[in-house]
């Protein structure tokens, strides 16, 4: 079974409510009717944009999806500044993104509560992006793929195969991210790929076709081509370049 490319901008801390609205705008805009079946396309706006993103997007009956950038395990409680699964599931999110480098080097996010958090959205019915990667001094080890392939295992953990179809994973090197610097079509692809066979030894073979295997870390139209080329490489978790409409319209038309 082919798998359908993903293309998902996160926005990060950027755009207020009106200049999110106004890329949505932009990036609806552009839409193709051709893309519908080609390519699954992502925009992750902050918390509070989320809504007002959607609405454009719905006004206009583009197939774009809006995710997350982030959420907690628990449903409800006292956990102030957090959002809960339910909560973006009402607001009409498809995914949430989970265990982004940023989250997990500046808010101290483990492994654990990556789990954590995957398993609320299953329980939820939503999606996971789950983001794993190494820093530069893993790589320089030596220890990229073992480490890359534990955070796998950790954030999948007490997972069954029959709830595997709505996960992904972001391989989105340290390094890589929003330095310029891009992993090499081949050093992506190497780790993509023992990132597929570990999802193939947790949850069988035909999970691991299925599931897919995103690339992050300073993707942009110039090398997007080569990226997604590769045989374990099924679209971009994209940063920067997705905070300009042409850019990011470039990025999805480079999944087709
Ligand atoms: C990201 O934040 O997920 C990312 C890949 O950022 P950038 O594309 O800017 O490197």
């Amino acid at each position: 079974m082919a798998r359908i490319p993903m293309m998902a901008g996160n926005w990060k801390m950027n755009n207020t409510i009106a200049e999110a609205v106004v890329l949505a705008q932009e990036i609806s805009n552009h839409y193709e009717k051709e893309w519908r079946e080609c390519v699954e396309i992502v925009l992750c706006p902050p918390a509070i944009g989320l809504k007002p993103v959607l609405t454009v997007l719905e006004f206009d009956r583009v197939r774009i999806k809006v995710a997350a950038q982030n959420v907690h395990w628990e449903e409800k409680g006292a956990f102030t500044g957090e959002i809960s699964v339910p909560m973006i599931e009402e607001i009409g999110c498809s995914y949430s993104i989970v265990g982004h480098s940023e989250r997990r080097g500046l808010f101290n996010e483990t492994d654990e509560m990556v789990n954590k958090k995957v398993r609320s959205l299953v329980k939820g019915g939503l999606g996971a992006i789950v983001c794993v990667g190494e820093s530069l001094a893993v790589r320089d080890e030596g220890r990229a793929l073992e480490f890359v392939c534990a955070q796998v295992r950790a954030a999948f953990a007490g997972l069954e195969p029959t709830e595997a179809h709505s996960l992904l994973v972001a391989y989105e090197p340290v390094w890589a991210i929003g330095t310029g610097r891009t992993a090499t079509p081949e050093q992506a692809e190497e780790v993509c790929a023992a990132i597929r066979a570990t999802v193939a030894d947790l949850f069988g073979a035909p999970v691991a076709a299925a599931m897919r295997i995103l690339y992050g870390g300073s993707m942009n139209p110039g090398n997007a081509a080569a990226l997604l080329a590769m045989e374990d490489i099924d679209g971009g978790l994209v940063g920067g370049a997705s905070l300009d409409a042409k850019s990011f319209v470039q990025l999805v038309e480079a999944c087709l």
